[in-house]
């Protein structure tokens, strides 16, 4: 048998090609895909681009702090035409459909996690009474989310009260090894650090053997930093009303920050990758 160079010149190219497919969209919902503040709240030509990649064999997730009955209802509320394959929810959890139909855990990621958060919430519970205490004597104005009897984030009137509340978190966290926190606008969320929106992320790629040079994401706020920074996710991209350190973090990982809001943002950043989805 003779070695053409022809044909491995050609192989070597369709999987360098390959590689750089975009196979997996992880992205935000609100402020993302949903502008709560516009008429439609969705641009209607993210509908039609979600369904031409799905006919391409492109996979999306969403990967967001809504939890996963608030998924369901988010996307009968806005008229999504198709679902996702897989939702990633409160910044950490990895679901995909099971055999029926529904929402099932992901491989063993779920477990690990309440175990995480089991012990270190176990640990950290002097740092929650001082939270706890920090909001009581109102040095600031927030309402608790309890879980389970447990403190498990905070809930502000105004973005400046949050800004207050994270300046605290910043300082005080560093009391529990591995402690952090998840911000969103007004509320934040307690959290193990190995678990985010990126670790989550890359785990649904491990389990589905796509690579981070395969995966999209696109996200606006705090909570979406991990899965932006170009680690878990090759191609990454916010939209114009991104804050301002999102734009950074994306600019910095060599991706899109978009001129339009929310969905509209996300359908110019996807045409603006088109070339690495297969046509
Ligand atoms: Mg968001």
């Amino acid at each position: 048998m003779h070695f053409s160079w022809g044909k491995f010149v050609k192989t070597l190219a369709s999987q360098v090609n390959l590689s750089h497919m975009i196979r997996l969209l992880s992205t935000d919902f609100d402020g993302t895909l949903v502008d709560h503040f516009a008429i439609p709240p969705v641009d209607p030509a993210l509908f039609s681009m979600l369904e031409a990649l799905r006919g391409k064999g492109v996979h999306w997730a969403i990967n967001t702090g809504r939890d996963l009955p608030f998924v369901d209802e988010g996307l009968r509320e806005f008229g999504f035409p198709i679902e996702p394959d897989f939702v990633l929810t409160a910044e950490r959890e990895v679901f995909h459909r099971g055999p029926g139909g529904g929402w099932q855990d992901f491989g063993e990621w779920n477990q690990r996690c309440y175990r995480a958060h089991d012990a270190l919430f176990e640990q950290a519970s002097e740092l929650l009474t001082d939270i706890q205490c920090f909001v009581d004597e109102e040095r600031v104005e927030a309402n608790l989310i309890m879980e389970g009897g447990r403190l498990v984030g905070l809930a502000s009137e105004t973005e400046a009260e949050m800004d207050r509340i994270c300046a605290f978190l910043e300082v005080e966290r560093r009391r529990v090894p591995g402690f952090g926190f998840m911000r969103n606008t007004i509320w934040v969320r307690f959290c193990h650090e190995a678990y985010s929106k990126g670790t989550a992320l890359s785990e649904l790629g491990r389990l589905t053997g796509i690579g981070p040079d395969e995966i999209f994401a696109a996200g606006d706020h705090y909570n979406d930093l991990p899965m932006l920074d170009g680690v878990h996710a090759k191609w990454v991209m916010c939209p114009s009303n991104g804050v301002e350190v999102v734009q950074e973090v994306v600019r910095r990982a060599g991706g899109y920050v978009a001129k339009g809001r929310c969905s509209s943002g996300v359908v110019e950043a996807l045409n603006h990758f088109g070339a690495l989805i297969r046509g």
